[in-house]
C-alpha cells in the first residue's frame, strides 16, 4: 500500500480529511450493518437530540505501525467496552463492542495509506462516537442514533522534546458526583472549555480538578488521569468515580506491577499530599504520559522533584515501557496489540 505524500514529523494534533469513514445507523429498535464511505459530511435534523441536549458520546484510540511493519490498535475492546457504559448512561443504544472493534479494523484498513510508518513518532488517531440524530423537543432520548468512525493522522506528540507541564488547581469542578465524569461524552468537555481557556489565559497548561463534593481530593485534569509516584517508588493514582477510567492508567499501572515490579495503588488522594510525591504524570491515548513539573494550587508552588526539564525516573520508565509493548519491540500481554 502506497503512503500519503504527508510530512508525518511535522503533523500536529488536527482534523485532516482521510478517504473513508464507518457509518451505521439506529433505527427501529436495531443498528443496521454499517457501511464505509467516502462522505465526510452528516446530515440530520435541525431538531436532533444531539444539537439540542447534547446527547452525544466519543472514544479516542491510535493506529500505528510496529518496528516490525504490522498495523495494529491499542486494546480496542476497553473502548468498545466503555463505549458500551457511556451509551448506557446518556440512554443510548448500547452498539455492541465486537461490533465496534470491527468497525474500528475496518476503517483504519480503508485508511492504511494514511497509517504513518514506524518511527515518525506519528499515528493515526482513530475517533468513534455516536449522537442522537431523530428530532427531539420534549426533553428525551431520541429514537434514531448514529454511530460513525473517523480517523486522522496526528504528529508527534513531544516534538522538539520533552517539556513537564505546569498546571493549577482549578476553582471550576468537571464532574458532579454521581454525574457523568466516568463516561466519555461531549457533555464533560463543553463544560471545561471555559476552565481551559482561562488556565491558558493565566499561563497554565491544563486544570487540575478537585473532587466537586468536598474540593479536598485530586481527581483528574480536562483529559487525562493523574499518576503519582511516592518518593519510594510507589505508583499512586486517584480512586473516584467521577473519574474517567483511561486504558492508558490502567495499562501503565499493570506495566508498574508485571513489568517494573513496582508497587501501585488506586486510592483517593488529598490535594494536600500533593508535596509528598516526587513524580506526576498525566496519562491519556495522545501523550501516553506527560510530566507534570509543577502544581499552583492558589499561588502556592508545589514542585516536583523530577523538576521543569525532563521527565522522572519512574515516568519515564513506564512511558518507555508501555511505548515499547504498542510498538512491538517489548513483548505485550495477550490481547494488548491487536492487528487490524
Ligand atoms: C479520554 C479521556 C482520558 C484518557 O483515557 P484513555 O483511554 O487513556 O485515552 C482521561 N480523562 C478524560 C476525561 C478523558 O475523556
Amino acid at each position: 500500500m502506497e503512503k500519503k505524500n504527508i510530512d508525518w514529523a511535522n503533523l500536529g494534533f488536527g482534523y485532516i480529511h482521510t478517504d473513508y469513514r464507518f457509518v451505521s445507523n439506529f433505527k427501529d429498535g436495531a443498528w443496521d450493518e454499517g457501511v464505509l464511505t467516502e462522505d465526510a459530511n452528516v446530515v440530520i435534523s435541525e431538531c436532533a437530540g444531539v444539537l439540542q441536549y447534547a446527547q452525544t458520546i466519543f472514544e479516542g484510540m491510535k493506529a500505528y505501525t510496529t518496528a516490525d511493519g504490522r498495523i495494529v490498535t491499542f486494546r480496542p475492546d476497553l473502548n468498545g467496552e466503555r463505549m458500551e457504559q457511556s451509551a448506557r448512561r446518556l440512554e443510548m443504544p448500547v452498539f455492541p463492542k465486537d461490533k465496534f472493534v470491527e468497525a474500528v479494523r475496518k476503517t483504519i484498513r480503508a485508511n492504511e495509506a494514511y497509517v504513518p510508518p514506524y518511527g515518525s513518532g506519528a499515528t493515526l488517531y482513530v475517533r468513534p462516537y455516536m449522537f442522537g440524530s431523530s428530532p427531539v423537543i420534549g426533553v428525551k432520548p431520541a429514537d434514531q442514533y448514529q454511530f460513525r468512525v473517523f480517523t486522522t493522522p496526528v504528529g508527534p506528540y513531544f516534538k522538539g522534546g520533552v517539556k513537564p507541564l505546569t498546571i493549577r488547581v482549578s476553582d471550576f469542578d468537571r464532574a458532579a458526583p454521581n454525574g457523568t465524569g466516568h463516561i466519555k461524552a461531549g457533555l464533560n468537555y463543553a463544560m471545561s472549555l471555559h476552565a481551559i481557556v482561562d488556565a491558558h489565559n493565566q499561563g497554565f497548561d491544563e486544570n487540575m480538578y478537585l473532587d466537586a463534593g468536598t474540593r479536598t481530593k485530586v481527581e483528574e485534569t480536562g483529559g487525562a488521569n493523574f499518576l503519582f509516584v511516592t518518593r519510594d517508588g510507589k505508583v499512586v493514582t486517584p480512586k473516584s468515580g467521577s473519574i474517567l477510567p483511561s486504558i492508558t492508567r490502567r495499562s501503565l499501572m499493570q506495566v508498574a506491577k508485571e513489568y517494573l515490579g513496582l508497587e501501585t495503588e488506586e486510592r483517593e488522594v488529598y490535594a494536600e499530599e500533593l508535596p509528598e510525591f516526587a513524580e506526576c504524570g498525566l496519562c491519556g491515548t495522545a501523550a501516553v504520559i506527560s510530566p507534570v513539573g509543577k502544581v499552583v494550587d492558589h499561588g502556592r508552588e508545589i514542585c516536583f522533584a523530577s523538576g521543569m526539564t525532563e521527565m522522572g525516573p519512574v515516568t519515564k520508565k513506564l512511558y518507555e515501557t508501555l511505548t515499547g509493548i504498542q510498538m512491538g519491540t517489548i513483548k505485550a500481554p495477550e490481547g494488548w496489540v491487536v492487528e487490524v
